[in-house]
């Protein structure tokens, strides 16, 4: 049965290339010919997975109706499942390490990472994991009628460990199948039980009559040798899913550091806040009381405008760029791919911009400038760099969840006349 997700599910997407898309059959670089998009459950949050399929452009080669999916997908979730590797992993390990049981996995999973799912379900896992683990699917006779028209394997190994200090599930994966060869934990992997386990993937493959053309991994140490020790000719590629994810920290850390630094920056909020409601309810006391000298509109309308209905109006807006300006400043949103802080300095960014064409369009009919007024941090430099040009379409087309800088200003204009 299909998973259902709830309408407000937040997913973090993650988009998956066919890594070699070379057609098996001729050779001509392959074409996206479809996408097919996977919800599942990681320990990490909801994944939408984007999955990016190649077929090859020539008609005539009988590599057209094949189409190939990315090579990462079956390493992140076998087919059609609701939940990552790693999610499997962890009830895996809870059921057979720590004999918990269903129910108690089920309401685990739900505490601690928000993963829903119904009993029958974490049964049908804990079976696979058994089988997984039995490494039944060793039935040479079904493998072997499996793999007859296949001509070249892709593997790929891969310790997961859902928790710090407990045993690192390691499972081998033919890709161009996505089929998990076989599957074994062990409490400290060296060197030498990794290589075993190469081993036992070379002799699968061997006894398959298969060449393998790829492995695909994370490039740990004992992977990476291992892998030269039994298989010196073929060649080992990063994952690029791993690769991503080890890039994307750094990334982040610095991206958190710039966000910091332009909080510092952008401050006195509720000071602008509390200078207009405060001078509105000082207008209600006063009445229209034009002279009254407390009444003064300090941020937007400025002391040489006579405190009119536009005051209301104009600090409204006043109040609706704190909002904005505050929503920016309490977006986290954003992947490694979109980082939060650079989505952070294009929308401070076009605050500023917005403010200066309120500006530039008040010019003339008020000389007395609110320039000064507004505080340096909403027109001051922002130390970070503008980001590149696609970055800046993609965040503009995502950041809606601050008022539009640009939806305030008609508003201002007319005030201005
Ligand atoms: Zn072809």
């Amino acid at each position: 049965m299909p998973y259902k997700w709830p309408l407000d599910t937040d997913f973090a997407l993650w988009e998956l290339d066919v890594l070699d898309r070379a057609c098996p059959v001729c050779g001509l670089m392959m074409y996206i010919c479809d996408h097919r998009y996977r919800r599942i459950h990681t320990l990490e949050g909801p994944v939408q997975l984007v999955c990016k399929l190649n077929h090859c452009p020539d008609r005539d080669c009988p590599g057209h109706a094949r189409t190939k999916s990315p090579e990462q997908e079956a390493t992140i979730a076998p087919p059609s499942w609701a939940i990552g590797w790693d999610v499997f992993c962890w009830i895996g390990h809870r059921r057979f390490s720590r004999h918990m049981s269903i129910p108690l996995i089920q309401s685990e999973l739900l505490d601690d990472y928000a993963i829903k799912l119904s009993e029958d379900a974490i049964a049908k896992y804990v079976r696979r994991y058994q089988v997984m683990l039995a490494a039944r699917q060793q039935d040479p006779e079904a493998l072997r009628r499996q793999y007859e028209s296949v001509d070249e394997i892709v593997l790929s190994i891969d310790g997961l460990q859902p928790e710090k200090g407990h045993e690192t599930l390691y499972v081998v994966r033919e890709l161009t199948q996505k089929r998990v060869w076989f599957a074994e934990a062990l409490i400290s992997a060296t060197n030498d039980e990794v290589q075993r386990l190469i081993a036992q993937a070379k002799a699968w493959a061997t006894s398959l009559n298969k060449t393998v053309s790829l492995w695909i991994s994370d490039k740990q140490d004992a992977f990476v040798k291992g892998i030269a020790a039994e298989f010196p000719d073929v060649p080992h590629r990063y994952c690029e899913n791993h690769f991503l994810r080890d890039l994307a920290k750094p990334v982040l850390d610095a991206d958190s550091h710039a966000k910091v630094q332009m909080r510092r920056k952008v401050r006195g909020l509720r000071k602008i806040e509390q200078a207009v409601l405060k001078n509105q309810k000082t207008e209600e006391s006063a009445g229209l009381a034009e002279d009254d000298p407390t009444a003064t509109m300090t941020v937007l309308v400025g002391q040489a405008n006579p405190p009119s209905p536009q005051a209301d109006s104009a600090s409204a807006v006043v109040l609706e760029y704190c909002a904005a300006v505050r929503g920016i400043l309490n977006d986290d949103q954003g992947g490694p791919l979109h980082p939060p802080g650079l989505r952070m300095a294009e929308a401070l960014e076009e605050v500023r911009e917005s403010i200066q064409r309120n500006l530039d369009a008040k010019k003339g009919g008020s000389q007395r400038s609110n320039s000064a007024d507004w505080p340096n941090a909403l027109t001051g430099d922002w130390s970070m760099s503008k980001p590149s040009k696609s970055q800046s379409e993609s965040m503009s087309r995502t950041s809606t969840r601050w008022p539009r800088p640009s939806n305030l200003e008609p508003r201002v204009a007319s005030n201005a006349r």
